[in-house]
């Protein structure tokens, strides 16, 4: 038989397969960014981000990664001196402790690490605990979907809590703004943050930030200490005017101006809705193939599930790829667990569908299948299509 030319699909939970309609504006001239016309889209960008985040406050745009803007985030409000609790139950949690481990000697603060278990949820009476603990708190920092561990948190009640001190709450909504519901104002999310190359359906290079009435009065409160390009007073005063402190990647904000124009064209509930579809449809089909998922507070825009015994991660990965075009995300190892080589990802963000869904299934099955273990052919499938209601 000729070998089958293979579409590729990147299922990863970061970065994502980007929409030909964002590539080509992405491809057009270079303009320079102190003009009327730059500007002109910035504004566009801005006002489209808010819609996005749920706020009437500023929403930043930020050169780097997802780690640069909650990096930013994290140095520019915590108040110097005071205490910052940080929750980890992952890979990136772990990285935000890490952080203020880093800025704890040059910002006087005392790092408060909440730990849970990996594929577990902080609550909102863990939280509540940890403010009732350590009076002085300044901020309150996590994760809403930890993307390492496919785990969702409650953060309307989270918010709800931490509103009730003067702690600010800091959320990496990496995988969840644009894939999952998040309120910024309704919910009382003090900064939210997101990142160009998740549910933006983008390429890498941009962060967002995200700053409430709280977050914009903690700026004022002190002077800053420790960050020059972080520092996200410089960031606002730009904004202010349609405008950055530095030169940005233009062709990338060209592009988001397209992605945010596609998503408010389907309707952020709808887009909520399909990625919470493809969730449970994919969670419905690894329970089907006999898999453990990683989570027991799945997210709704990244499933992750155990390999059965016998299953060599590289060699699946690299068949699945290889044979099938599909990439998928392996396991990762941290300080709270070590599932490197033990676990698998798929993403359900951005420009995906339920025939993305289906190929990547039809591809982890067969997979699975050559390595070993015990699936009856279509059961994966199956439990999908129905999930789907087909
Ligand atoms: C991807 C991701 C990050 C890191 O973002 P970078 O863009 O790689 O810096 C942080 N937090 C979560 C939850 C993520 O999914």
């Amino acid at each position: 038989m000729a070998r089958l030319f293979i579409k590729q699909r990147v299922l990863t939970p970061g970065p994502v397969d980007v929409p030909p309609a964002v590539l080509l504006e992405m491809a057009q001239p270079i303009i320079h960014h102190r003009t009327k016309q730059f500007q002109a889209i910035f504004k566009e960008v801005s006002e489209r981000l808010q819609r996005l985040f749920r706020t009437k406050n500023p929403v930043l745009s930020i050169a780097g990664s997802g780690t640069t803007a909650f990096e930013s985030a994290q140095t520019s409000l915590a108040t110097p001196g005071s205490k910052v609790v940080v929750v980890a139950g992952g890979k990136f949690g772990e990285r935000w402790q890490d952080i203020y481990d880093q800025y704890a000697a040059t910002l006087g603060l005392t790092v408060v690490k909440l730990n849970v278990p990996w594929g577990q949820a902080v609550t909102a009476e863990q939280i509540k605990a940890a403010l009732d603990a350590n009076p002085g708190v300044s901020v309150v920092a996590l994760c809403h979907s930890e993307t390492s561990t496919a785990t969702a948190c409650d953060i309307k009640a989270i918010a709800e809590v931490t509103r009730r001190s003067d702690a600010l709450l800091l959320v990496d909504g990496i995988t969840s703004v644009g894939a999952m519901p998040v309120e910024m104002d309704a919910w009382g999310i003090d900064c939210l943050v997101t990142g160009s190359q998740k549910a933006m359906m983008l390429p890498p290079g941009l962060g967002y930030v995200g700053l409430g009435e709280r977050a914009l009065a903690r700026l004022e409160s002190f002077k800053p200490k420790g960050a020059y390009v972080l520092d996200l007073r410089r960031w606002l005063k730009s904004w202010q005017k349609n405008d950055v402190p530095f030169t940005p990647p233009v062709s990338l904000i060209r592009g988001q101006r397209v992605a945010l124009e596609m998503i408010e064209a389907e309707g952020l509930e709808n887009v909520w809705a399909r990625s919470a579809t493809l969730a449970s449809a994919t969670r419905a089909a690894f329970q089907a193939m006999g898999l453990e998922l990683i989570s027991k507070s799945p997210s709704g825009s990244v499933t992750g599930a155990f390999y059965p015994a016998g299953v060599d991660d590289k060699k699946f990965r690299a068949g699945v790829r290889d044979k099938h075009g599909i990439h998928l995300a392996g396991g990762q190892s941290g300080r709270g667990a070590e599932w490197e080589g033990k676990c698998f990802r798929i993403s359900h963000m951005g420009y995906v569908d339920a025939g993305d869904t289906l190929a990547a299934l039809a591809a982890i099955e067969a997979e699975l299948r050559e390595s070993g273990a015990k699936i009856a052919p279509g059961a994966g499938v199956a439990a999908a299509m129905k999930g789907f209601g087909v």
